[in-house]
Formats: C-alpha cells, sequence, structure tokens
C-alpha cells in the first residue's frame, strides 16, 4: 500500500553567518551572554534609525552561492517582512523577497536507495534573526521575558526545490549544505545553538501522478535524527489520511522531539500574509562581476575536490579519503600530518585509528583533540627512526593523550626504547626455544605457522621492546638450526 505513494520534499534551511558583528548594526554576534547586552537602537528597533549593511554578510552570502552553483544577483533588494511579535521590535523583519542575492543553483547528494541525485536551490537570501522569548519555568509565572541579543543577526536561507523523494534524501542534502557552510567557513554549523535549522515541507502523491500533493511544512527542526523523524511520521500520517478517504490539508505543523510526532500549529487559514515590500531605508545592493571573481578567489577548497586529491595525489584509498575529507577539522588536522609527517598514508591510519578511537572514547570532537598534529607526528617520527615499534607506540600514544607528556619524554621515562641489539634479542630467543621444546619440534616438522606463536612469546618476554624484524629473522635462523 505504501509504495502506491511517492513522496516529495523541499527544504527551507535557516543558516546562521559567522560573522563578528550583526547584519545591520555593529553589535557583536556572539552567543551565550547576558541578556540584552548585546543590543543597540537599531537593532532594538528604535524609531528614526538607519540599518547599515554589513559587507561581510554579502560576501558569505556570495561565497554559499557560488558554492552551491548558484548565480548571483547583479541586482538585489532588501524587503520588509511584516508581522507583529513580542522578539520583532520594528514590527517587521528585513528580509529578500522578490530579487534575491542567489538562484538557481544544486547540490549533488548520494543515498543508498536512489544513488546520485542533484538537489536543484531554488534561492539563496539574506535575512535578520529575530530575538527570543524566554518563558520562566517556575510554576505558575504568568509572564515572557525577551532577549534580543538574536535580533539582527544575520540569517541566510536556503530554499531547495521539491527535489528530494525520501527522509533519506532529506538528510543526505542537509549534511552537504551543512557541510558546504562549515567548510566555507561562512557559518558554524552548530546545530544546538541554532546556527543551522530546518523547515522540511513534505507531501505524498500517488505513484505517476505528475502534480504535486498538498505539503505540510514542519518547523525549526535542528537536528539531522528529527528531520528523519519528522518527516517519517509526517509521511505516514499523509498516507493515512489519503487511504481513510480524506485529504491532506496545507498548514505549518510542528515536530515534538520527545513524542516523535507532528501536530498542526496553524493551517492555511491563518497563514500570514507578509504584505513585503522593498525597505525604502535601504537602497539596492548591487554587486560587480569584479566583487563576485574577488570572493570567488577565496573559495576555499570543498570537501569534493580535497577527496580527490587524497586520492590522486597522496595515493590514498577512496575510503579514508571520503572519512578524512567529510569534516573540516577532520581535514585540517589530517592535513596538517602530512605536511609535518610527510607520508599521507600512516597519518591517515593514525588519525583514523588511534586518534579517533580515543576521541570517541572521550566523546571529543576533532575540533577538541587534545593532541596536536606536532605532538603526534613527532612520534611516527620514532617509529620511522626505529626508536620504538609500531606495537608500543600505541603504548606511547595513549600516555601522551593523558598526560601531555611528549614522546620523546615517556619513551625515555618509561625505557620503552626497542631493542635492536641482536645479542641481546638471540639471548631471549634462544631461552624461549628452550622453554618450548615441544613446539619448536612441530616447527621443524613443518607446522611453520608456530612462528607467530614464538614471536609472540619474545615479544612477550621482551615486554613489546625487542624490534619486531630482528626477533622475526632471529627466530627463522635458530629454529632452522
Ligand atoms: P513558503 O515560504 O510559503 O513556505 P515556497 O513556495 O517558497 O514557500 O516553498 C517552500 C518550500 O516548499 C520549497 O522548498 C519548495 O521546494 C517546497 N514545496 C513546494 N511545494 C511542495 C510540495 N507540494 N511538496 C513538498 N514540498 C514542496
Ligand atoms: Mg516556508
Ligand atoms: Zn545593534
Amino acid at each position: 500500500m505504501r509504495s502506491k505513494y511517492e513522496v516529495v520534499i523541499g527544504l527551507e534551511v535557516h543558516v546562521q553567518l559567522s560573522t563578528a558583528t550583526k547584519i545591520f548594526c555593529g553589535c557583536s554576534t556572539d552567543f551565550g551572554n547576558e541578556p540584552n547586552s548585546q543590543t543597540c537602537p537599531v537593532c532594538l528597533g528604535l524609531p528614526g534609525v538607519l540599518p547599515t549593511l554589513n559587507r561581510q554578510v554579502v560576501e558569505n552570502a556570495i561565497l554559499a552561492g557560488l558554492a552551491t552553483h548558484c548565480d548571483i544577483a547583479p541586482r538585489s533588494i532588501f524587503a520588509r517582512k511584516n508581522y507583529f511579535y513580542p522578539d520583532l521590535p520594528k514590527g517587521y523583519q528585513i528580509s529578500q523577497f522578490e530579487l534575491p542575492i542567489c538562484i538557481g543553483g544544486y547540490l549533488d547528494i548520494e543515498t543508498e536507495d536512489r544513488g546520485q541525485s542533484r538537489i536543484g536551490i531554488t534561492r539563496i537570501h539574506m535575512e535578520e534573526d529575530a530575538g527570543k522569548l524566554i518563558h520562566p519555568e517556575t510554576p505558575g509565572a504568568s509572564y515572557s521575558l525577551v532577549d534580543l541579543n538574536r535580533a539582527c543577526t544575520p540569517l541566510l536561507e536556503v530554499v531547495s526545490e521539491p527535489d528530494m523523494r525520501s527522509a533519506d534524501e532529506a538528510v543526505a542534502y542537509l549534511k552537504k549544505l551543512h557541510q558546504t557552510v562549515v567548510f566555507l567557513g561562512v557559518s558554524d554549523g552548530n546545530m544546538e545553538e541554532g546556527s543551522f535549522r530546518c523547515d522540511a515541507n513534505v507531501s505524498v502523491r500517488p505513484v505517476g501522478q505528475k502534480e504535486f500533493g498538498t505539503r505540510a511544512e514542519l518547523k525549526n527542526i535542528n537536528s539531522f535524527r528529527f528531520v528523519k523523524q519528522a518527516i517519517e511520521y509526517e509521511i505516514e500520517r499523509q498516507i493515512d489520511v489519503v487511504e481513510g478517504g480524506g485529504t491532506v490539508v496545507q498548514e505549518t505543523r510542528l515536530f515534538d522531539s520527545n513524542t516523535g510526532l507532528t501536530r498542526s500549529m496553524r493551517g492555511k487559514e491563518e497563514a500570514h500574509d507578509y504584505r513585503y515590500f522593498p525597505d525604502p531605508d535601504l537602497v539596492p545592493l548591487i554587486i560587480s562581476k569584479e566583487w563576485v571573481g574577488q570572493v570567488r578567489e577565496r573559495l576555499p577548497e570543498l570537501p569534493e575536490a580535497k577527496m580527490e586529491r587524497y586520492i590522486s595525489d597522496m595515493g590514498l584509498p577512496r575510503q579514508d579519503a571520503e572519512v578524512l575529507s567529510g569534516e573540516k577539522a577532520m581535514a585540517e588536522y589530517f592535513e596538517a600530518c602530512v605536511e609535518l609527517h610527510g607520508t599521507p598514508k600512516t597519518c591517515a591510519n593514525w588519525v583514523m585509528g588511534e586518534i579517533t578511537r580515543a576521541l570517541n572514547e572521550d566523546s571529543l570532537s576533532i575540533a577538541a583533540c587534545p593532541l596536536a598534529p606536532e605532538r603526534l607526528t613527532a612520534m611516527l617520527k620514532r617509529i620511522d627512526d626505529k626508536t620504538i615499534s609500531g606495537t608500543i607506540a600505541k603504548t606511547v600514544f595513549q600516555e601522551m593523550w593523558t598526560s601531555g607528556k611528549s614522546a620523546d619524554e615517556i619513551i625515555e621515562e618509561k625505557g620503552l626504547k626497542q631493542v635492536t641489539d641482536t645479542g641481546a634479542i638471540e639471548k631471549v630467543v634462544d631461552d624461549i626455544i628452550a622453554a618450548n621444546p615441544a613446539q619448536a619440534e612441530e616447527y621443524r616438522a613443518g607446522k611453520k605457522k608456530l612462528m607467530g606463536f614464538f614471536v609472540g612469546q619474545v615479544m612477550k618476554a621482551s615486554k613489546g621492546k625487542a624490534n619486531p624484524q630482528a626477533v622475526n629473522e632471529i627466530l627463522k635462523k635458530k629454529l632452522a638450526g
């Protein structure tokens, strides 16, 4: 029954830009400070003040537009979107409506079900955020408070075409967009702080029908997991409505992450008529080709290009390249290691291996990695020059991770230097062979697999410090003899 229906999804994403100051005034955009401490007459919406456009916001919007293959409009207009809300002191939000700064782009995504698909981007526009209402949790409190620190902070709204066909595709698109703005450095992408939030428009239609079904809009979802849950619930709900002989109504719904359900917030009748009109306080924004060209020069290398370079220039396997290029902080860490050490595959192994394991164990992100690339690669040099073995390196790594000491200090203090002195190793080998006559016999009779056993015994006896290569050679010689 479910397979009779096709799902159609379009996303509207709000991205908070990480400029130092607000979009139309010089107030700081810092998060989490004393309420109303970052305000001025402009962002408080006092009468008689004039907004001044932040150049950095425009350049960030151009960067986002270029990275998503949009056209940059040579002329765009700021418009007033009129509505009343206590956290919007002016009674209108300055946004863009008819002539946004970026139009007609796309992002390519990949999902297991549909493989590669191209999701159209209708437009990207700039706007100011509203303030925040705080509803005190004190029982019986009959008032709300307003914090205008966020009022007038810069946002990009990225509107997609209704091109997605499943919750998985919506999540893949959202992740790609998130990755893009973070790599561009235009946003910190912090979803918990609301720097990246999404409205999902969802509808269903019988397979083969050309017209779209009526959509519901799910408001302000701030995690990838919730986007998937909300959309999946909404699909089921709409199919049930249609199967039950009803019709889906156009409405705005809220997702409740506690119950996993969406519920109606307002219907079409209550939908706002915002009475948009060009803001007379702001002149049209004219963007020359030269300006776009200058901004284009600043486009950083994005994940796909990085991945290709890791494969073709560094010779990494595709899987490694994909993991290492997928997250900005991870790519930066890895590239710093390669710069210092020189062998990409070794660096890749340690970053994807021990570093990732230790980060997970301590629930840290790589951006907060306590072990700088300099310290890691200083230890890798000690493997290269045979001061320590790869096995001992794991011990050294763990100690570096927790103690903050350097590899050399730890090797020295704990006496972990590798034993390469063949005389000393021969002595241990002799002892081990003498202690295991039965195994030695079997080995000589052809059970070559036992080599592993002997190597293990010798390494154990030397507390891991014997050079494994030397151990192998000496064992072979002595067992043969
Ligand atoms: P609004 O601001 O009223 O929400 P838009 O017409 O700009 O309006 O549409 C917003 C989003 O809804 C876009 O991302 C678009 O792709 C998506 N959308 C439009 N129609 C449908 C539909 N029938 N099903 C799913 N998504 C849709
Ligand atoms: Mg909408
Ligand atoms: Zn201000």
